[in-house]
């Protein structure tokens, strides 16, 4: 579990401005005001379950979009 869900500790500060999309309702964020989670992911090229860092819009789209990926991995 990470210690913060604030991406100004995780990402440069030149990036934190920017905006992105959120993997879980596509909507457009500025990312500074997202939260960031450790998350699980299947890459598609090779099959293997990997970790990585992902930043989403809101917390309940970080919730929300977890099950649905572990549901992915049976
Ligand atoms: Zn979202």
């Amino acid at each position: 579990m990470l210690h913060s869900l604030r991406p100004s500790q995780f990402v440069p500060e030149r990036l934190v401005w920017t905006r992105s999309k959120c993997p879980e309702c596509d909507r457009q964020f500025v990312i500074a005001a997202g939260f960031m989670s450790l998350a699980h992911y299947c890459e598609l090229e090779t099959g293997e379950i990997k970790q990585g860092l992902m930043c989403f819009c809101s917390t309940s789209c970080l919730l929300h979009w977890q099950p649905s990926m572990l549901g992915l991995m049976h």
